[in-house]
């Protein structure tokens, strides 16, 4: 089968799903369910990368018919079904049907920083550890399920912030200070080991180069800054517009295309990706 038409290489999709591949307000994936399926037909793998948890992801990919790699928690963990590469990779632990490859920090090992940062300097924010699911709900639109899902987090800790904005920065600081990292997604402060979404974008990339013995060519599709260190080492960056906010910034290069869409989240993941593969 050939890959495709409009683009002559071996490609792969990397994507965030909030805002994203997914309605920032409903969460609804329904205008790229027909594309993602065509997608699957031309075998180009679309591989979720979010901030979520593998418990949300593991769902969702149940109904996007999904049977590819996966990175949850920005960054912070690859998750591969067992068998999907001849090997397994070397750094990878087999749990629960995946290899699984871990750059991140354990969320005790967050947790632990939290709770030394905020004696000195307070906690200015909602922090999912302290929240209850009705909290979360309420912060996200989640249902009280998927709030659930959301609490079950291994790697990251995501702060609703409700302090200054001078306060965040200097919570920041001192995060990076102790070798941690901190992420704006779309509507939490994301805190988190020493890992983001490109770095694991370009583990991951490694492993199907290695395994197929072929060069892959990337298109990575965000909203948020969080987003920016996957779409750097992407061939194509796409920019899906937010309806709440400016798109993020990242500049071509004689190496990177960028195209923004138009229309928001799902929607516009479609008007651009649909052109790049065209159907016949
Ligand atoms: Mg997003």
């Amino acid at each position: 089968m050939t890959q495709n038409n409009a683009l002559d290489s071996q490609w792969l999709i990397v994507s965030d799903l909030d805002g994203t591949l997914l309605d920032h307000y409903d969460y609804s994936h329904a205008p790229v369910d027909s594309l993602l399926r065509q997608l699957e037909l031309q075998r180009v793998p679309v591989i979720l990368n979010t901030s979520k948890t593998s418990a949300e992801i593991r769902e969702l990919r149940r109904e996007l018919h999904n049977h590819h790699p996966f990175i949850s928690e920005n960054g912070s963990a690859i998750f591969i079904p067992a068998g999907y590469f001849a090997e397994k990779p070397v750094n990878a632990r087999e749990s629960d049907g995946h290899w699984v490859i871990e750059p991140g920090f354990t969320r005790d090992r967050l947790l632990d920083y939290l709770r030394g940062d905020a004696q000195q300097f307070g906690a200015p924010y909602l922090s999912f550890a302290t929240a209850s699911t009705d909290d979360i709900v309420a912060a996200t639109g989640l249902s009280a399920a998927q709030a659930q899902s959301a609490q079950q987090r291994s790697y990251s800790e995501p702060l609703l912030w409700r302090g200054s904005d001078e306060e965040r920065e200097a919570f920041c600081r001192r995060a990076a200070d102790a070798g941690l990292k901190t992420l704006q997604g779309g509507r939490f402060l994301h805190l988190l080991g020493p890992t983001d979404k490109g770095a694991a974008t370009r583990t991951l990339l490694e492993c199907y180069r290695r395994d197929r013995g072929i060069e892959y060519r990337l298109i990575a599709a965000g909203d948020s800054a969080n987003d920016l260190d996957m779409l750097e080492v992407a061939d194509i960056a796409v920019i899906v517009r937010a309806p709440d906010r400016a798109p993020p910034e990242i500049a071509a290069t004689p190496q990177r295309r960028v195209l923004k869409s138009t229309e928001f989240g799902p929607a516009g993941w479609k008007e651009v990706i649909q052109p790049l593969f065209p159907s016949d």
